[in-house]
């Protein structure tokens, strides 16, 4: 039975690896005909922590975020939050606080984490290391939800 189900939005430039670290984490329940309707797309995923069963619902884009499009219903009620950027993309880190500002304006506070995704090509980095690094998606969810029971 779960107790606690947290809403992620998923945020940042476009290409810099969002969909593909939600997929990673979440594969195998798509819900493919949510975007139909809302245009938008949240995998979900169930943890325990602290003995709590948490189910996690991640929030991805459709690929509007090029445009400046993303609706209101994709930031409401969300309880936290992933930044992402990437490490061969300047102008991805560079809209960071961009982005935190925007999912602000919609939330207010929530718990944010700033993910550096595709660190597999830090030989070419145009950004180093600033952040968590999304080494692996699995712990990079853990440690939001863990931020948020927190509070
Ligand atoms: P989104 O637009 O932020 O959702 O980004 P996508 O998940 O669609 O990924 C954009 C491109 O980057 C795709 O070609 C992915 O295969 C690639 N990509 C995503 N994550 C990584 C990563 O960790 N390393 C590398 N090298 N490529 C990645
Ligand atoms: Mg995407």
């Amino acid at each position: 039975e779960v107790e606690v189900a947290i809403k992620v939005v998923v945020v940042g430039n476009g290409a810099v690896g969002k969909s593909s670290m939600i997929q990673r984490y979440c594969k195998g329940i798509f819900t493919r005909d949510y975007k139909k309707t809302i245009g938008v797309d949240f995998l979900e995923r169930q943890i325990e922590l602290e003995g709590e069963d948490v189910r996690l619902m991640l929030w991805d884009t459709a690929g509007q975020e090029e445009f400046d499009a993303i609706t209101k219903a994709y930031y409401r009620g969300a309880q936290a939050c992933v930044l992402a950027f990437s490490t061969v993309d300047r102008e991805s880190f560079e809209a960071i606080e961009l982005w935190k500002q925007k999912v602000e304006d919609e939330v207010g506070e929530i718990a944010m984490v700033i993910v550096q995704n595709k660190i597999d090509l830090i030989d070419d980095a145009l950004v180093h290391t600033y952040a968590y690094l999304n080494l692996s998606s699995l712990s990079v969810f853990r440690y939001l939800a863990e931020k948020y029971l927190e509070r």
